[in-house]
């Protein structure tokens, strides 16, 4: 029998045990206020743990974390060399994520936003209408998700690009692909639109700013899915008030739940939607962990490693 331990700071975990009974003749998991000897746990279903939760349970040697982001878990104080850190892979999540992504571009590429507000003015207009292939989109990073964000946006007729770290070819080679930092400015070029899906790195912290913002199309929209640590706030809000962005739609912020008192809360170009883009199922969550933690018994590769050097 293998012991594991459902973690988190501030969520709940309670919706993720019942999950875990499908592999009880393999594991026995519990979470923090249920007795357990720490020192038998060595596998952990994480969201942001506490400062010293590696202390507390020393032999966890596998983790996986319950989203797609692993940054909550390699900013954890107490984490060290011997964890082996997996994220998590839910084809479901990509398609949420996906057409999370394509209702943003429609509603900016439709006008919506003005619409709505000529409703309230009971103002019968006929906007200027755009074809997809009108609208220049390009997404940052091409990943489990981005590529299946271009790739949909592709489907559709966008004029869609992306923008990665490495040179490795899309399945689809129609869709262009920009690599590494030299490319990033005529990626910026040809966008309009803005997808950011990048994880959290010491290499992407505070990408979206001035200098980026400037250097986009006119009409440019900003779509943030990443992390709230990719965006400089005051240099968005610089953006819109003198036009070089038209809106945001933002899904995560540097603090969140966003604060109360946050200017964005009232501008009148940012959607708000609090973290919820996408999300991982519970049952497919305890799978992916599950999966890992076999494969780390019998000496197996892992499939879904982060690399701690690079923190994706
Ligand atoms: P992946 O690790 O699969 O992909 C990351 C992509 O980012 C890769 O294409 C990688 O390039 C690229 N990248 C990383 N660093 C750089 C860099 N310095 N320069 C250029 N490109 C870079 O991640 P996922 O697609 O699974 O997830 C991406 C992020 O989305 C998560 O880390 C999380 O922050 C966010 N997310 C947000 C959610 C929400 O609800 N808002 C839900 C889930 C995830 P390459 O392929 O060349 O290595």
């Amino acid at each position: 029998m293998l012991y594991g331990i459902a973690h988190s700071s501030f969520l709940d975990m309670s919706p993720y045990m019942p999950h875990f009974e499908n592999y009880a003749d393999e594991v026995t998991v519990v979470t923090d206020d249920i007795a357990h000897d720490p020192l038998l746990v060595t596998f952990a279903l994480l969201w942001f743990p506490d400062d010293d939760f590696f202390e507390r349970y020393p032999n966890v040697r596998v983790v996986a974390s319950i989203a797609a982001g692993v940054d909550s878990i390699f900013a954890c104080p107490s984490i060290h060399d011997d964890v082996l850190v997996c994220r998590n892979r839910d084809p479901e999540q990509s398609s949420i994520m996906s057409t999370f992504a394509i209702w943003n571009v429609i509603n900016h590429q439709r006008n919506f936003p003005l619409y709505r507000q000529q409703q309230l003015e009971k103002c019968w207009n006929r906007l200027p209408m755009r074809a997809p292939s009108d609208v220049s989109v390009g997404v940052l990073g091409l990943g489990f998700l981005g590529e299946k964000i271009v790739n949909d946006l592709y489907t559709l007729g966008f004029d869609v690009a992306g923008w990665r770290k490495s040179n490795t070819p899309l399945n689809n080679p129609e869709i262009k692909v920009f690599s590494g930092d030299s490319a990033l400015s005529d990626f910026l070029q040809r966008t309009e639109v803005l997808i950011c899906v990048l994880p959290l790195t010491s290499d992407t912290q505070g990408i979206l700013s001035k200098t980026l913002f400037d250097q986009l199309k006119t009409n440019a929209y900003l779509i943030h899915l990443g992390r709230g640590g990719h965006l400089i706030e005051q240099d968005l809000l610089d953006a819109l008030d003198d036009n070089t962005l038209q809106g945001a739609s933002l899904d995560v912020f540097e603090v969140e739940p966003l604060p109360q008192q946050h200017a964005f809360w009232e501008h009148p170009s940012i959607l708000i939607t609090p973290h919820d883009a996408s999300d991982v199922r519970p049952e497919a969550a305890v799978l992916n962990l599950i999966e890992e933690v076999r494969r780390y018994s019998t000496g197996d590769t892992p499939k879904n490693k982060v690399e701690a050097s690079i923190g994706y």
